[in-house]
């Protein structure tokens, strides 16, 4: 109470530009590609409000997964999931936000989309780990990572989306 009557606007002006802009890697994974999924998937993030900043139709090089996936490397479904994320085209995208990274976990569901709740992509859309459609970053840290790893700069864009001011105040 003291801080807003001695500093006005102040205090929430700090706030707002302590928030982190985020960056996070989102991949419709081969199965979503070959089941015609791809606008509904990409339309459930642009629904949202995030930044698209990336997006490509790609087949994935094995070198490309395994880097992706390292750290599930000691996983007994690791080499099922190198077949997997290899075996057809997926779509790439780069989504940029403030809180993106937990936000678009939340919009994907659980990893078993058996678990995933309804309204969620893997919860409306999926019904085996093995197959889940999706793949979102698990951390800020690793969105960087992920969107460096599938994105040379030149593929990402910097832009303003006209509806900016509509999203947030
Ligand atoms: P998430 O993709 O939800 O972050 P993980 O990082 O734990 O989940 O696993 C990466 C991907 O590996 C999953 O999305 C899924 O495609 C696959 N996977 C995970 N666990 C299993 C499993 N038990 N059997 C088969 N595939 C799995």
């Amino acid at each position: 109470h003291a801080c807003k009557s001695t500093h006005g606007n102040f205090l929430p002006n700090l706030v707002a530009s302590l928030e982190q802009v985020e960056q996070t890697y989102i991949m419709v994974k081969p199965d979503g590609v070959q089941r015609g999924l791809v606008g509904e998937i990409i339309s459930r993030f642009e629904r949202k409000g995030f930044k698209l900043t990336g997006l490509k139709l790609f087949q994935c090089p094995k070198e490309l997964a395994e880097e992706h996936y390292k750290d599930l490397r000691a996983k007994p479904f690791y080499p099922k999931l190198i077949d997997y994320i290899t075996s057809g085209p997926v779509v790439s995208m780069a989504w940029e936000g403030v809180g993106v990274v937990a936000s678009a976990r939340k919009l994907i569901g659980s990893t078993d989309p058996l678990q995933a709740e309804t309204g969620t992509i893997r919860g409306d859309l999926a019904v085996q780990t093995g197959r889940n459609v999706v793949h979102g970053s698990d951390s800020p840290e690793n969105g960087r990572r992920e969107t460096a790893l599938w994105f040379k700069e030149v593929e990402l864009c910097q832009w303003t989306p006209a509806q900016a001011s509509w999203l947030r105040e």
